[in-house]
This record gives C-alpha cells, structure tokens and sequence, in this order.
C-alpha cells in the first residue's frame, strides 16, 4: 500500500463488490485504503493485492477511520475489531446497532413512528399466537444473515410454517420475525450520507423491480407521484436526525399508495449502483469525501434517465465472460464485473448501467431486453 503523509487511510471491513468499488473510487480520489479481507482469493485481493489484508490487528493499527460492506458483524464484534479506534467507524454503532439485525430495524422505526408492515419476533413455535394477529399467507424472515431473498419465505399453511421454523432455526432457539404480506404495487428504494454535524446528501429515489427475492433492474427517475416522493423524503429525514453514516432503504407502495419500509441497510447499496454512471456524484464517492470529511458536499445528488441491471449468473464455472445485446444508439452502456472467481446460476456477478442522455428512450423495454439476453 503506497502511502501519502499525513493523509487518512480508509479501513473497508469486507472484502465482495460493495468494497471493491468503494475501493476504485478512493483509488480515483487519491485516497489510502486497507481492506481486511476473509480470503486471497477474494475479489479485493486479486485486484487490490496491495490494500488487502486478513490480519485484523494489522488492518486495525494502519487504517484511521473506517466503513463497512455487510452488517453480518455484530456491535461486539466490531467494537473488538477496532478496540480504541471503534469510535472511528462510519457508521457509527450506535446507528449501525439497529442494522444488526431486521427485528432490531423493526424496533426502531415503530420508535420512530414510521410505517412497516405488520410485524411480530416469533420465538415459540405455537401458531395460535400468531394466528392471533396473521392470516395465511405471511411471511416469515430470518432476522440475520439473510441476502437476496435467501433469508425470506412466504408461508400459506402450518406445513410450511413447520418447514420455515427449522429452516430458519427455530427449533435451535433462533427467533423469526413474522410479517404481514403486503400487496406490492411498487418496490422503490433511496438512501442518504449523515455525518456527526448533521450535514447530510440524499441519494436518489429508485424503482427497483424484483423477482423472487432477488432485485433485477433499478430504473431512475422511479415512477411515482410527487407526494410519494415527498412522503419517503420526510420517512427519510426523520430517519437521519437519528442516524450517522450511510444508509440506504427499501419500501413498498401498495395498491393504496400506502407506503411501507421493508428494510435498511447502513452501507452503499445495489440500487444505488446507477449513480456510478449517471451521477457526478456516486453513492461511493460520496461516502468517500464523507470518510475524509470534505466540506460543501451537496444536499442532493442530480442523476440522469438510467437503468441499472444487475448480472446474475447464469451458469456454473470458474472462466465466464460477459457479452450484452445491442442497444439503442443514444444510450451508453456501462458494464462493470466484480472479478468474482466462480459464475453460480444467481451469483450476483457484476451489474450494466444504461444511461439515455436525452431522456428519450424506452429504458424499461431496454433494460428488460438487457436482461433476457445478457450471456455469462
Ligand atoms: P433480503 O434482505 O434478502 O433482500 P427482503 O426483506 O428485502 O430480503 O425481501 C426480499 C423481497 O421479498 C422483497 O424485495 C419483496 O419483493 C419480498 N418481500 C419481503 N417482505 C415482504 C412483505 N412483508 N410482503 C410482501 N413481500 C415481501
């Protein structure tokens, strides 16, 4: 790692795609950073061999302020990863402690009185508690460690309650957290930067479009009316005088335009991903200047007419390589891979901006077309 005098170096705690491109942006700003790493051959460690490290107390003792890519770390855990220096991660864990897990995230927003769907921590296995106040079909989640849907079942009938409830864990003592089944109309997703001063960027307001869990496209502008906008704006806002660092949410719009937060997470996020390509800010550079405390950073962040699709893989194998469709001239394409050693059919492995300048073209019928016709 070449270092700069008197410069921060940023601590990136994990080492898959979210880091890797927080990675090229402190590159491209001439910003130090380690990454602490579970593997060599992690994506960060075969692009970033230089900035890599799997020894924790190496990581801690070079890096002076630091982020993170997952919340699969507990508080405890992390405050032992930093020890004397934990007051220097970004988000900081007072915040970040509500992230932990999807049961703490329900606790604080019915303190914040902000709407969710429905929801109970199930820790017995008695269904007529919860038949109570659910009726089939719920959903049933695993509070932890779940991603891209892994972690999340629908269940119509007590048979598959029974299957969730091992599945998940119950029987071992973990909890689940049941919620209602909300009719989505609509899934969106928008995020902001918070420091400690309360000098904040909103990042913009996204449709993403999901299929079994698993998010395919993202499109900006999200079409929705300008008081669903303005009514996440003020969800958002009462959020962040409570929190510090980065944090991106999702939410439902239902056939009533009643609008529900699924979840947050205190980091960059997928849906975020456009604002690499169609920004002059991204989600990563932003959080970039934020780590380093630059100043006059601004309040929104302007983006074009864009579609992001996520590259999932299709087949298995270590060799694979990418290749797109045509599309429409007027459009630029950004393909970015994340150097992923293996392709499983689902494997999140890379992602496609499109980016339509002159706000003229069919961005859905192309993403879709995008989608459908990409080879890994
Ligand atoms: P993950 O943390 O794995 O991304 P989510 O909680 O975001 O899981 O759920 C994944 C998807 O499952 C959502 O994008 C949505 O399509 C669907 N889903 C989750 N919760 C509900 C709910 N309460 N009602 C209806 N659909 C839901």
């Amino acid at each position: 790692m070449a270092r700069t005098a008197n410069r921060p170096i940023v601590g990136i705690i994990g080492d898959g795609q979210l880091a890797l491109m927080l990675a090229d942006a402190l590159k491209s700003s001439k910003i130090d950073f380690l990454c602490l790493s579970s593997s060599s051959e992690s994506p960060m460690a075969l692009l970033y061999p230089g900035e890599t490290t799997q020894n924790s107390l190496y990581f801690q003792a070079q890096a002076n302020v630091f982020t993170l890519e997952n919340e699969f770390h507990t508080v405890a855990e992390l405050s032992e990863l930093l020890g004397e220096k934990k007051d220097r991660l970004f988000p900081d864990t007072a915040s970040y402690a509500h992230f932990a897990d999807k049961i703490s995230q329900h606790k604080l927003y019915a303190s914040l009185n902000l709407p969710t769907p429905e929801w109970m921590e199930v820790r017995d296995p008695n269904l007529t508690l919860i038949m109570e106040k659910f009726s089939f079909p719920f959903i049933v989640k695993a509070p932890a460690g779940g991603y891209d849907g892994k972690g999340v079942r629908v269940v119509r009938n007590p048979s598959e309650f029974n299957i969730v409830s091992d599945a998940f864990g119950l029987y071992e003592g973990k909890s689940l957290l049941i919620e209602q089944m909300v009719k989505i109309k609509k899934e969106l997703a928008q995020g902001f930067i918070r420091n400690a001063d309360g000098n904040y960027t909103l990042l913009p307001l996204v449709e993403t479009v999901q299929v079994n869990g698993i998010c395919q496209f993202v499109h900006y502008p999200a079409p929705v009316t300008n008081k669903i906008a303005s009514e996440i704006e003020s969800i958002l806002k009462t959020l962040m005088n409570n929190l510090v660092g980065i944090f991106n949410f999702e939410f439902f719009i239902d056939d009533e335009d009643c609008i529900f937060i699924n979840e947050g997470a205190p980091r960059p996020h997928n849906s975020q991903h456009l604002t690499i390509d169609a920004s002059a800010h991204s989600q990563f550079t932003l959080l970039a200047d934020y780590l380093i405390q630059k100043k006059d950073l601004p309040h929104s962040v302007p983006t074009k007419t864009s579609a992001m699709i996520n590259i999932l893989g299709k087949s298995s194998g270590p060799g694979y390589e990418l290749t797109l469709p045509k599309t429409e001239p007027g459009v630029s394409v950004h393909s970015k891979l994340y150097g992923k050693q293996t392709c499983t059919p689902g494997r999140k492995m890379g992602h496609v901006n499109l980016v339509d300048e002159s706000a003229t073209h069919n961005l859905t019928e192309i993403a879709t077309r995008v989608f459908k016709e990409y080879h890994i």
